[in-house]
């Protein structure tokens, strides 16, 4: 009788929709509108890596030691450098960043002694190809440049 009685009066269906009505309240929805809506990373995430230059001038950071390279357990780090004969200083030619490989441990960014090396906020780092993983010097100097979707 009881199971006829839901049948026919379809306490089943009802039930079910009195718990999707239940959560109609928006403070129920944890979707995020995304890229209309941008999430909130953690201060401490590691994400794009930027390679840091001098504000007032504009000159690299890089002093080319190579440490973060042989820091990276992925090999993935490739900096190319020459000797200045004027200063004897090694200067900075190239600098190559595979983020394809890249696990974002952050050992890199832990090496560099003077802080050139860093992983940023930035999340947004896709790309339609493998050869646009590979960042350039200029790339991680300036940084990604993701469209800015509005409402
Ligand atoms: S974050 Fe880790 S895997 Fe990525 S480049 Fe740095 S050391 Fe290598
Ligand atoms: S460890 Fe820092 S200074 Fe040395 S090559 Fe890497 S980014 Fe440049």
């Amino acid at each position: 009788m009881g199971k006829l009685f839901r049948t026919v009066f379809l306490v089943d269906l009802l039930q079910g929709l009195w718990v999707t009505f239940r959560n109609q309240n928006p403070k129920f929805i944890y979707t995020e509108q995304y890229p209309a809506e941008r999430p909130k990373v953690a201060e401490r995430y590691r994400g794009a890596p930027r390679l840091n230059i001098k504000p007032d001038n504009g000159e690299t950071l890089c002093i080319a030691c190579n440490l973060c390279a042989l820091a990276c357990p992925e090999t993935l780090i490739v900096v190319g450098s020459e000797r200045n004969e004027a200063t004897r200083r090694k200067e900075l030619t190239e600098f190559t960043y595979d983020t394809s490989r890249c696990m974002f441990c952050g050992l890199c960014e832990d090496a560099c002694p003077v802080d050139a090396l860093e992983l940023t906020q930035d999340f947004e780092m896709a790309s339609y190809t493998r050869e646009g993983a590979i960042w350039d010097r200029q790339m991680l100097e300036e940084g990604p440049k993701p469209t800015q979707y509005r409402n």
